[in-house]
């Protein structure tokens, strides 16, 4: 009776210890596919630019007595072929350093009101350029635990994308408000809005609802994920709402205290 429990015993803990190995190689397959196509996209991402100023700089070369206005027209879109590769490095360290397990945040108590109007003062030369108003409107005085420089990088790429899919002459609006527990942001865009079917993979790294018009107004595909992994690492969530040729709202949850685990 006793050999027949153990048996019993033996068996089923193989076959769970066989189980929790297939179930973690099949986790470690998962994790290796991710990596192995987040490289071949910075990849694709970086070889692109470089690809242009290739040409450009080929046709400057091939091409004597070229007029000057030429020659300056070609080393002016290098120019901005070199802003976008540089673009794309500084948002990849940026994922890269957020992404790591156990990031430190450096915490402290800051005025929320004054974060958000400081960053929609950085982003007014852009949005007057499309003469997009941008209105902000505070429920409440806040302050809260949060790290300044993370947490504003992601305001700044919700505020700054409100701008980019906006029509000319179109609105952004920008909401502060709170509880005991959170304060909520909200950024509300009158722009080209988002597909039903995209809006779940916007957050992921690269994802473009339109890749060629993206990239004409010089985006990375990679703001919504550092936005999304800050708002994370500050134990926050981050939402889209959107009606593809109405507009695209993005609210964000922060808890106003900070815990570590
Ligand atoms: P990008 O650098 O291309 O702007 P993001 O990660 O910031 O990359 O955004 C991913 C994609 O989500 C964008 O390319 C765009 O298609 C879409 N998107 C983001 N924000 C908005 C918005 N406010 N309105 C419409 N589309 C948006």
């Amino acid at each position: 009776y006793s050999d027949d429990v153990l048996h019993v015993d033996t068996f089923t803990e193989t076959k769970s210890i066989s189980e929790a190995i297939n179930k973690m190689m099949g986790r470690l397959k998962l994790l290796d596919d991710s990596r192995e196509e987040f490289v071949s996209n910075v990849s694709h991402e970086l070889k692109t630019p470089m690809t242009s100023m290739k040409v450009l700089a080929d046709s400057l070369l091939e091409q004597e007595n070229l007029p000057v206005e030429m020659y300056q027209e070609f080393m002016g879109d290098i120019a901005k072929e070199i802003d976008r590769e540089n673009k794309i490095i500084t948002d990849l360290l940026s994922l890269v350093k957020m992404d790591k397990k156990g990031q430190t945040l450096n915490i402290e108590s800051i005025n929320i009101n004054e974060l958000l109007e400081q960053i929609l003062k950085r982003l007014k030369p852009i949005a007057e350029k499309k003469n997009v108003e941008i209105v902000m409107e505070s429920f409440r005085p806040v302050t809260a635990e949060i790290d300044e420089t993370k947490l504003s990088l992601a305001i700044s790429n919700l505020v700054e994308n409100a701008v980019k899919y906006n029509h000319d002459n179109g609105w952004v609006h920008v909401s502060l408000n709170a509880d005991h527990k959170f304060f909520y942001v909200k950024v509300e865009d009158s722009g080209i809005g988002i597909p039903k079917e995209d809006q779940a993979h916007v957050f992921e790294r690269f994802f473009r609802v339109d890749k060629s018009h993206s990239r004409e107004i010089g985006g990375t595909g990679l703001g919504l994920a550092i936005a999304r992994n800050a708002v994370i690492a500050h134990r926050g969530a981050i939402k889209v709402y959107s009606e593809e040729g109405e507009g695209t709202t993005f609210t964000v949850r922060i808890p106003l205290i900070y815990t570590a685990s």
